[in-house]
């Protein structure tokens, strides 16, 4: 497909492009501007100038926001008990389906994973196993667990995070279309326009791998200590801050700069024609995403254009060509013994200056006897 100044120059007026370019982008800054009036805005939006993932240089809209909605407070996750009912507990998303995640059902885990191992409650009390502290939950919900925190329900609360924790999102405003679909574990989905974050599938094999679960709230939610309350799936929670079109509502944007609309169109029926990352143009709407289905794990496939940077550091110009994964992984964690390696320090000493979550860039710096920018680099942080 072609870009709106790429066809205006075939036109032969080249010249003009740059203007051309130039408006399309400001009036694409509005509409994005307006979507995100319900986010919880800490700096921006702006305009300004980015690399994408491909290493195009172009104009992106950068906003800074807390990751928190302001319209509802996130949970409940887990059950206490084995008695509660799905009132007390979240969602888990299995084979397309969206399981109420009540009492009954961590009762039933062996059960419903044919694994006699799952023992997720006291068989005396009938409480549930919860990561109910900030050492629980930074230990369970990692890929390698320690034995000690596995057979969890993991839940971390909005209360573990740091007060001013914020997250950066820097999105192109003209999508730059590539050949071979991108994985969106690089950099997650997108930005829903509350200002949360549409992440990349929960990587649910490393979470049942340990005999842990983590549940979602209700609206498809849950916290990770790097970058606070994300989404897994995009449901009706997100129909009231958005906008209709003859499409469904827009739910949010890719970090490729394309919207996403809701999974259904207005009539309720579903979208014939989508391609595999979820997409399709129409004659009335350029290239758009309809989210996946909430049982998918997926709120997309994958991404068709560049995309640009998330970053817990606001004001860092984003570069997405330099680095892959780190920056994005919304339940992944930076490869640490690679970044030790890259600094020439044991995992150890580097684990111990970065401190618990979030971690303190300068004073680990410090710690380590290495620049900022060499820390961070070695962290593959954009
Ligand atoms: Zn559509
Ligand atoms: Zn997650």
């Amino acid at each position: 497909m072609k870009t709106r100044s790429e066809v205006f120059c075939l036109m032969g007026c080249c010249l003009g492009a740059a203007v051309v370019t130039a408006s399309v982008n400001a009036a694409q800054f509005e509409e994005l501007t307006e979507y995100f009036r319900q986010a919880n805005v800490v700096a921006g939006p702006e305009l300004v100038e980015c690399t994408l993932s491909g290493g195009s240089r172009t104009s992106c809209f950068r906003i800074t926001v807390t990751p928190s909605p302001a319209t509802y407070t996130p949970g409940p996750w887990c059950p206490d008990t084995i008695a509660d009912s799905a009132e007390n507990g979240g969602i888990w998303l299995e084979n397309g389906e969206v399981h109420d995640v009540s009492g009954a059902f961590i009762e039933d885990m062996a059960n419903f994973y044919s694994d006699n191992d799952w023992q997720l409650f006291d068989e005396d009390t009938g409480a549930v196993f919860v990561t109910d502290t900030l050492e629980k939950c930074a230990g369970a919900a990692q890929p390698e667990v320690d034995p000690e925190f596995r057979q969890q329900c993991v839940e971390c609360q909005m209360a573990y995070l740091d007060e001013d924790a914020t997250v950066t999102y820097t999105i192109p405003l003209e999508p730059v279309a590539v050949e071979q679909p991108l994985d969106t574990r690089d950099v997650g989905s997108g930005l829903a326009f509350n200002g949360i974050r549409l992440d990349a599938p929960a990587p649910v094999a490393d979470i049942l791998g340990n005999y842990t679960l983590a549940p979602f709230d209700d609206c498809g939610g849950h916290v990770n200590l790097h970058v606070g309350y994300h989404y897994h799936a995009a449901t009706d929670c997100l129909d009231d801050t958005a906008s209709k079109t003859e499409h469904g509502s827009v739910v949010g944007v890719a970090m490729d700069g394309y919207l996403i609309h809701a999974r259904l169109l207005n009539d309720g029926s579903l979208p014939a024609d989508l391609d595999q990352c979820g997409g399709h143009e129409t004659d009335e709407l350029s290239y758009h995403y309809h989210a996946g289905e909430q049982g998918s794990n997926a709120i997309l496939s994958c991404l068709k254009a560049e995309y640009g940077c998330v970053s817990e550091e606001p004001g860092v110009e984003c570069d997405a060509s330099v680095s892959r994964r780190p920056g994005g992984g919304g339940d992944g964690r930076p490869d640490f013994a690679a970044a030790a390696q890259r600094l020439g320090v044991s995992e150890d000493e580097l684990m111990r200056a970065l401190g618990a979550p979030p971690p303190d860039f300068d004073q680990a710096a410090g710690t380590l006897g290495v620049t900022v920018d060499a820390l961070q680099e070695a962290m593959g942080r954009p």
